[in-house]
């Protein structure tokens, strides 16, 4: 899939939730792709850790970290801000932050459906509108990190499937809006992913466990994937390799997306 170490030489990429799973794996793949990064995050010692290891591949670029609250509108803003002013200019948005919370209709409460979807859509919206001209300067392209839970649909996770499915649909309505700009806009769509994410969402090791052995059925490929080979297919949608590839929804899920109950 990728050719040469510097497929994303001299392109200047934000990052959202590079400070864990992911987004970390994304980082040290645009960095050893040749990227000059933004990355941000919550948590300012893992985002520290991630800037480090990539400057470890780059010495010459250590990547701008910026501590952001992606449901804190100026927040939000200032990540653009701050990037623009280092930079002067972005050429790739990866809007990979996202929350995940157990829940059914009968009692996920709207306390936790406001968290999830202002989460995992409305920063993301914010921040693409607030990226959009720079992207529209420079013929950049976004990566929007879903899920298998945007495409097919699942008990017990409800709200966080809703916001996954609305991030598909922006994918693809935002990629048409941008199309005659040359702007691409595309999502990758993981199926269980070893990262954090799980047990931030509610799992306690046991759970987690039981979880990550059950994906051996639940996942054609027969396991879990890795945050490395979600990296790698965003690394390619962010890259000229994907140069007429906009509005898709790639599923990154050892198959599962195409599995039916039989
Ligand atoms: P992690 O929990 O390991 O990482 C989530 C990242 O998002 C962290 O860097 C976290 O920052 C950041 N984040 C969360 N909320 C906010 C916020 N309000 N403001 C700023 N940053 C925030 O999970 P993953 O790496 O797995 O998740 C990345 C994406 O992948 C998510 O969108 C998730 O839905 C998606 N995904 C994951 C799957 C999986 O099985 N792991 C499967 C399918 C999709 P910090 O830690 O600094 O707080």
């Amino acid at each position: 899939m990728m050719s040469g170490t510097s497929k994303l030489s001299g392109k200047i990429a934000i990052i959202t939730g590079a400070s864990s799973g992911i987004g970390a794996a994304t980082a040290l793949a645009f960095s050893q792709l040749g990227a000059t990064l933004a990355l941000t995050g919550r948590k300012v010692e893992n985002l520290e850790a991630v800037a480090a290891q990539c400057y470890d591949i780059q010495t010459s670029k250590k990547p701008l970290t910026i501590q952001a609250d992606l449901t804190d509108e100026s927040d939000t803003k200032r990540i653009v801000e701050e990037t623009i002013k280092a930079y002067g200019h972005l050429d790739i948005l990866v809007n990979n932050a996202g929350i995940l919370e157990m829940g059914n209709i009968q009692n996920t409460s709207l306390d936790q459906y406001d968290r999830i979807m202002n989460t995992n859509v409305r920063s993301l919206y914010h921040l693409t509108m607030l990226a959009t001209p720079y992207l529209i300067e420079s013929k950049g392209n976004i990566v929007n990190v879903s899920s298998v839970n945007g495409l097919r649909s699942f008990p017990g996770v409800l709200a966080y499937c809703v916001s996954k499915a609305a991030v598909d649909q922006f994918t693809r309505c935002v990629a048409l809006e941008l199309a005659d700009k040359q702007v691409r806009v595309n999502s990758v769509n993981p199926g269980v992913t070893v990262t954090e994410l799980q047990k931030r969402g509610g799992l306690d090791e046991n759970a987690y466990a039981a979880f990550l052995e059950r994906s051996k059925q639940t996942h054609a490929l027969g396991r879990p994937g890795q945050p490395e080979e979600v990296a790698m297919a965003i690394a390619f949608l962010a890259s000229d390799d994907a140069s007429f590839i906009t509005g898709a929804t790639i599923p990154v899920d050892g198959g599962r997306h195409a599995m039916c109950p039989r």
